[in-house]
């Protein structure tokens, strides 16, 4: 299938291949194996885990579900690798005919001339270009899920309790015997 096939596809379901948001890297390593890296990066304020397959970043929450939260496809490199869906080769694609393929698909986007991208409705799924104006980024960003805050069990409040009264009633104790 032709790279913009698959691009407008993503733009009109906001999947692509096993990719889509909200799913756990769990379920993501049980159809993909374990991606090729994974590195921490500053992201919206807080630090977020980026996995790499392939040409597919994917962008994961904090908490132990490890959700999906953003995917993005580089089509930049010159060649463009999506699991599961096959090889396929960058075909430098221009905003004219990534908008044409959109218009045959029937979907609608704006555009946003200062960062030199399109956004498709109603799936979120941007489409950025480079400074030579071919298409650089495809991707799709969802934050509805907030990771729980960690909370300490009851048992480790209360240990935490007796030995901070151990602590002071030891205090006490020593400072009866310096002033004896
Ligand atoms: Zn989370």
């Amino acid at each position: 299938m032709p790279l913009l096939d698959i691009l407008v596809r993503f733009a009109t379901t906001g999947v692509v291949g096993p990719f889509c948001c909200g799913i756990s890297m769990t379920e993501l390593n049980d159809v993909l194996g374990y991606p090729r890296n994974s590195v921490l990066v500053p992201s919206d304020g807080r630090y977020s885990w980026v996995r790499s397959f392939d040409s597919v970043d994917v962008w994961t929450c904090n908490c132990p579900r490890r959700l999906v939260e953003a995917i993005e496809i580089r089509t930049w490199s010159e060649r463009v690798d999506i699991p599961y869906t096959g090889s396929i080769y960058s075909a430098e694609l221009s905003p004219a005919e990534v908008t044409e393929a959109l218009s045959i698909a029937n979907l609608s986007w704006t555009w946003d001339p200062e960062s030199n991208s399109m956004q498709v409705e109603p799936t979120n799924v941007y489409f950025g270009f480079d400074g030579n104006n071919y298409l650089a980024v495809v991707g799709r960003r969802i934050n509805n899920h907030e990771c729980p805050v960690p909370t300490i069990p009851e048992r480790w409040r209360q240990r935490h309790k007796q030995r901070l009264e151990a602590a002071a009633a030891e205090g006490d104790a020593g400072s009866r015997s310096g002033e004896g």
